[in-house]
């Protein structure tokens, strides 16, 4: 079943966003879909969500498949530290150790922000819920008590958390109220909860998955919490980084009395018709990229790409012409991973390129521009599509 009523404000008008593919898409667990995207932006929020397709959530996806997510190459070593930078961004908000004797993690995954958080406060009780059976099992051996299955369907024992964090979770669920109020009733009374996902008031990468139900603008994040009684106690968004999305983290408490940190609400008030327009735009810059890539493929020339994780899945879902011509995706470390999207994975220092032998960069766009300068005395044929991505 689709749901066509806004999560956040309930009306039931939309614009449809344009699809980057018309036939597939994309999971963050570099799954491809044999469907397109079908998002939409609220003509009355902004609030962005998947309204054409049927939600892959409502699938076991999470429970079966998400633990590919953390299978790809490399992706200990890069989203492991990415999680303990957002454990860093969200302590600098707490209060001191003292007061957050019991927490939990919703969406742990494989217990790395817990780790990262158990070493700002050891003392604590740190617990976690999480839908995946092997990451489950993962994060158990690590000494955590995790709760198994989704937050509407598992047994956490409500009123008894200082601390309530989930990040990167609420983008990904069915019914993001429901989520946010199941939250709630975890809460101490003193409790603080904090939420982080991506900022869709700069339209990114996050914007291209599958299983990314929503994107919030952070109006939208503030009414829902706000709408079902939270105080909202402070909101920020994270700094423009090459590798990451662009996040926003919102604090909130059921503690009436809890004073308010900074909430900006002026700068958080955007024009719907700018931001739809900057949406629309990223969308459709995949297919740009698919015919520039197809241009600069001379004939008979074996195609390399540079990389073998989240942009590489991008690449793949949204430029199917170029992933077609590939022949194998180029990576700097040993992985143990031969295959990846049904490419060989080779060492990039393996490879002698042939004289029309083209090299794609097949990372990030922030990073495009500094990898073509350091692998160019070895290739002369480098190919980057940076400039179709203006956000
Ligand atoms: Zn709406």
């Amino acid at each position: 079943m689709v749901i066509n009523e806004c999560q956040v404000c309930g009306a039931t008008e939309w614009t449809a966003l344009p699809d980057p593919n018309k036939h597939q898409s994309v999971t963050t667990a570099s799954r491809i879909l044999n469907e397109p995207l079908g998002k939409s932006q609220c003509n009355s929020c902004g609030f962005v969500q998947r309204t054409r397709i049927e939600f892959l959530g409502l699938t076991d996806y999470y429970e079966q498949d998400y633990a590919t997510y953390y299978e790809r190459p490399g992706t200990d070593l890069f989203h492991k530290k990415r999680y303990a930078a957002i454990v860093d961004w969200m302590k600098s908000y707490l209060d001191p150790a003292s007061s957050l004797k019991k927490q939990i993690d919703i969406g742990c995954g494989q217990g790395w922000a817990m780790e990262a958080i158990r070493e700002y406060y050891p003392g604590s009780v740190i617990e976690g819920l999480e839908p995946s059976h092997y990451n489950v099992k993962i994060a158990r051996e690590k000494g955590f008590r995790i709760y198994e299955g989704k937050m509407e369907d598992t047994e956490v024992e409500s009123g008894s958390y200082d601390l309530v964090f989930s990040n990167n979770v609420i983008q990904h669920v069915n019914n993001a109220k429901a989520f946010l109020l199941q939250l709630k009733t975890l809460l101490a009374d003193d409790g603080v909860m904090v939420i982080t996902c991506p900022d869709g008031s700069r339209p990114n990468i996050e914007i291209l998955w599958g299983d990314q139900n929503f994107s919030f603008l952070p109006m939208n994040l503030l009414k829902l919490a706000e709408d079902i009684g939270f105080k909202t106690v402070f909101w920020t968004s994270s700094a423009d980084s090459p590798s990451l999305p662009p996040a926003q983290l919102l604090l909130m408490t059921n503690n009436k009395n809890y004073e308010h940190l900074h909430l900006n609400r002026d700068a958080m008030d955007i024009p719907l018709a700018d931001i739809f327009r900057k949406r629309a735009d990223y969308l459709s810059s995949f297919e740009k990229i698919n015919e520039y890539l197809m241009q600069h493929i001379p004939e008979g020339a074996k195609v390399y790409n540079f990389g073998a994780s989240y942009w590489t899945s991008v690449l793949a879902a949204y430029c199917p012409d170029y992933w077609k011509k590939t022949t194998a995706c180029l990576v700097d470390e040993d992985t143990g991973n031969s295959k990846f999207l049904g490419k060989d994975v080779q060492l990039y220092n393996s490879i002698t390129p042939g004289e029309n032998d083209v090299l794609v960069i097949g990372t990030g766009p922030g990073w495009q521009k500094n990898l073509q300068e350091k692998l160019s005395g070895k290739w002369k044929n480098i190919v980057t599509w940076d400039s179709f991505i203006n956000y």
